[in-house]
């Protein structure tokens, strides 16, 4: 029926048509029996929402009249939580035409409970495509939905994050505990929300992960960052999913759990860390590192493994014993037997053996050592090893050892007690000499127990020293006197210590040595004290002492310094020189007593004369004896000479004046005798005459005295005169030998022998000389009968030998007769007369004429003077010429 409008908009007229539905009730009725039929509610909605039909099973089981159901009357039977969540999704699908699916729950008419109910509605359209009805259905799923909230509940029990996501790969539910752990809502997670939970830096991986998952179907497996929405801070979380199908093969949906993580993470970090600790120190360390499996092959080898041997780890994992080819023959059964050893007892090992450098072919000592790692069940999973080259370590070892060697050579050589003692003093080491002197043993004196043999006196003073030495560090020195073990006696010893350092300069032994000073103690004793003798000496007032070094005086006492003048000052400046300090005249006399101090050690005392610092001379006897041979030094005595000289010198004038004085008057009275004898003789007066001439005995002996102490006083002045005149010498000899028989009964004089000379010399002079030694050898021989002059020649001397057979001279007066006034006073010959001066004279007289004079004697045998002078001779000052002598007034 379609109404008809006029131009006012008014029903004209109405156009009915009318249609046959017969054949459509029918077939509705019948649609309607089906829909009975059906178990399920069926119903159909307008297009407005408000229902139109429902089945019977609907009104069966809400109860409702079909007029309560109608149009909204159907809402009532929702659960009221329930009722705005379905208004609202119907609102959308009526807009936008899509069909609806929903669950909800509906309450039952007679028992008033609730029950789950799927709710799904399709549009229907005419040819305009207008929704002209909807056709729904609802179907029981009480019992899944049930199960479905056991599982819910189950899942929440979980101790891991369970969520649900749609076969489209959108979030659908997650569990409480994710809800708990990311503190998100249903509404935040649900779509794409959960994206929010991920790490920034690993959402995209993620999301295209589980994308690439639910596009090809297959189980998804992620790990990924979680944010712990309490805290704000992120674990780690293993995802997994797995699809569930329906029965054609359809994903419905996924079912997936993440699992924290987060330990494992960390655990695997500090894993990967640590084995990268591990490679980064087995490649920084100064050793060769490797791992074997204890099947024997290499895993790894480190870079200076490689460097050194020049063999690549692929080298080494082709052969189980790779590696031996580098050892040194001799070490092959060592490292078999280690490796083997430690496979057998799991035990780490360690042993010493030759690695040779692939590059150099040079063997060197490395020590191998190789540690077990093993897994949970104790299985041994591998070996870690190292070989550290230990070469320097070996000679400074090998070094050390020769060293100590040597040490204990060197200990058990010295003539010392050697010892070593720790830095708490406890000693570790004394050499066997220390025992044998000691008399003791080891167990008695190592540790603490040699301080029994110190002498009681020193023992505190020497432990006392000692702890402050090894607590200082410094070098010890110490005396001590320690007890020789045979005889109880202590003897003294110098103990001296030096400490060993190491390389941190921390001491680790001290090395000592007691050397026995006894007999340099005694020695040092006997030189203090004859040290103090020479400074007494040297302190000596009345001699003056020098020690000289050839010429140079080097040291001097107070008393020569002050006889000569000079001063310290310049004794220390070297300006004391002895040639320079002795008289012209004494140079070659002092030459000679140098030369004698060289051959002999000492020298005869003799008289000579210093120049003193101001120019004066000092008489002086000097003597002097070597007393050190490096440098050679002398020390000699001085006495100042010069009172002495001063008295002979008055002496000397004395004798000079006197013998002058006796000489005038004596010439007087043997004149006169001689004239009064002439006139006696003249007058007849015999007797008188005869008894005077006795008188000129006694006056001619006079004369002789006066005339030799004349001969004296002018030797000494150096006034004696000598005539050069040609002598026939034997001739002179036999008129010497005559005139002495013919004054001698008593003796025969045998002249043997001749000399055949004439020489140049003084005839009277040397009259003088064998008259002397003939008259001596007749005085000194008085039980006597002969007496021998031998006279014998070579081309250029003439000896004459006088020889007596009397008293004789003892041998160490043999010199000194020949000095002045010099006379043998034994008892024999008291009552001989004499005054020394013979021999004196004679002595002089010979040295003049250039010849020489020695006597040979023995006592009570008699004495032999020889006299040799030389036939030519160049006789200079004070010899005066005969001719000339004639010539002077
Ligand atoms: P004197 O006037 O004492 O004889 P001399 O100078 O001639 O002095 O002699 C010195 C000393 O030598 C004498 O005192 C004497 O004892 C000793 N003498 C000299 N000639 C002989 C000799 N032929 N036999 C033993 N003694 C002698």
């Amino acid at each position: 029926m379609t109404p008809h409008l006029d131009a006012d908009g008014h029903v004209e007229y109405l156009i009915y048509a009318g249609r046959d539905i017969t054949a459509r009730k029918r077939a509705e009725a019948e649609l309607h029996a089906l829909v009975d039929a059906i178990p399920q509610q069926v119903w159909t909605m307008r297009p407005d929402g408000s229902l139109d039909y429902s089945n019977q099973r609907c009104l069966n089981y809400t109860g409702l009249s079909v007029e309560q159901g109608q149009g909204d009357g159907w809402i009532q039977c929702l659960h009221p939580d329930d009722q705005q969540r379905i208004r609202d999704a119907w609102q959308i699908s009526r807009k936008t035409g899509t069909p609806i699916e929903t669950e909800q729950r509906l309450r039952h008419g007679t028992t008033g409970a609730y029950q789950w109910f799927l709710a799904r509605a399709m549009p229907m359209r005419d040819e305009a495509g207008q929704i002209v009805k909807w056709f729904g259905t609802c179907t029981d799923i009480h019992e899944k939905k049930q199960a479905e909230e056991e599982l819910r509940v189950l899942v929440d029990a979980i101790p891991q994050h369970v969520w649900i996501m749609r076969s489209d790969g959108s979030a659908e539910y997650g569990n409480k505990r994710w809800a708990d752990y990311t503190t998100m809502t249903p509404q935040q997670y649900q779509v794409c929300g959960w994206l929010q939970a991920i790490h920034p830096d690993d959402r995209q991986r993620v999301l295209e992960g589980w994308q690439s998952a639910v596009q090809a179907g297959k189980p998804y497996e992620g790990e990924q960052r979680l944010r712990d929405g309490t805290t704000g801070e992120y674990r780690w979380f293993l995802a997994r999913a797995m699809p569930v199908r329906d029965e054609t093969g359809q994903i419905i949906k996924w079912f997936g759990t993440s699992t924290d993580i987060e330990e494992k993470k960390q655990a695997e970090q500090q894993l990967k860390e640590s084995r990268e600790s591990l490679h980064v120190l087995a490649e920084t360390v100064p050793q060769l590192v490797w791992v074997r499996r204890p099947d024997g092959l290499h895993e790894y080898v480190n870079q200076r493994w490689g460097d050194y041997t020049g063999l690549t780890l692929e080298h080494m994992q082709s052969d189980h014993w790779a590696h031996l080819q580098f050892i040194h023959p001799d070490d092959h059964e060592s490292n078999r037997a280690h490796w083997h050893h430690a496979l057998d007892t799991g035990i780490m090992y360690e042993h010493e053996e030759r690695l040779r450098n692939g590059q150099t072919g040079e063997y060197r000592w490395f020590l191998t050592r190789g540690v077990p790692m093993r897994d949970e069940a104790g299985q041994i999973v591998k070996w870690f090893g190292t070989c550290t080259d230990i070469e320097d370590q070996k000679r400074i070892e090998e070094r050390i050892k020769e060293s100590e060697e040597r040490f204990r050579v060197l200990a058990e050589t010295v003539p010392q007690l050697v010892w070593t003692i720790q830095p708490d003093g406890t000693a570790m080491y004394f050499n066997q000499r220390y025992y044998n002197y000691t008399g003791a043993s080891p167990e008695q004196a190592l540790g603490h127990g040699w301080s029994q043999f110190l002498h009681p006196d020193d023992s505190e003073q020497v432990l006392a020293l000692r702890r402050h030495l090894l607590a200082t560090g410094e070098p010890y020195e110490i005396e001590y006197r320690l007890r020789d073990g045979k005889t109880g006696n202590y003897r003294w010893f110098l103990a001296r210590a030096m400490p060993m350092h190491d390389e941190a300069g921390q001491i680790v032994k001290w090395f000592g040595t007691s050397t026995d000073i006894e007999d340099q103690k005694r020695i040092e004793e006997i030189l203090r004290q004859s040290q103090e003798r020479v400074n007494a000496l040297m302190k000596s007032k009345l001699i003056g002492i020098t020690i000289t070094e050839g010429e140079q005086i080097v040291d001097a006492n107070d008393t020569f310094l002050r006889m000569t003048g000079y001063t310290c000052e310049d004794l220390r400046a070297g300006r004391m020189n002895l040639m320079h300090m002795t008289a012209p005249e004494d140079l070659a006399r002092t030459r000679q007593a140098h030369q004698e101090l060289a051959v002999q050690q000492s020298m005869t005392p003799y008289e000579k004369e210093y120049v003193c610092q101001d120019g004066s001379r000092l008489p002086v006897l000097v003597c002097g004896v070597i007393f050190q041979h490096s440098p050679l030094q002398a020390i000699n005595f001085v006495l100042d000479n010069s009172a002495r000289k001063e008295l002979e010198q008055r002496k000397d004038d004395f004798i000079n004046m006197a013998s002058h004085e006796l000489k005038t008057p004596l010439t007087t009275l043997k004149m006169q005798t001689q004239l009064v004898r002439k006139r006696l003789e003249k007058q007849t007066h015999h007797e008188a005459a005869a008894l005077l001439s006795r008188v000129e005995g006694p006056v001619k002996q006079l004369e002789r005295l006066v005339g030799e102490l004349l001969d004296v006083s002018k030797i000494q002045a150096g006034r004696l005169e000598y005539i050069r005149e040609t002598v026939d010498l034997d001739a002179l000899l036999h008129e010497v030998a005559d005139t002495m028989q013919q004054l001698s009964p008593t003796h025969t004089i045998v002249v043997r022998g001749a000399t055949s000379c004439t020489l140049v010399g003084d005839k009277d002079r040397l009259r003088q000389v064998f008259t002397n030694l003939l008259s001596n050898a007749i005085k000194y021989s008085p039980g006597a009968e002969t007496l021998e002059m031998d006279l014998s020649a070579s081309p250029e001397t003439v000896t004459i030998r006088v020889r007596d057979h009397g008293l004789g001279i003892p041998r160490e007066q043999c010199d000194k007769i020949f000095d002045r006034f010099y006379r043998v006073t034994d008892l024999s010959r008291r009552a001989i007369p004499g005054l020394g001066m013979g021999l004196y004279i004679v002595a002089e007289i010979v040295k003049a004429h250039g010849g020489t004079i020695t006597v040979d004697s023995v006592v009570g045998k008699g004495s032999t003077f020889t006299v040799t002078l030389p036939t030519r001779t160049s006789l200079s000052s004070p010899w005066i010429d005969r001719e000339k002598q004639r010539s002077e007034p």
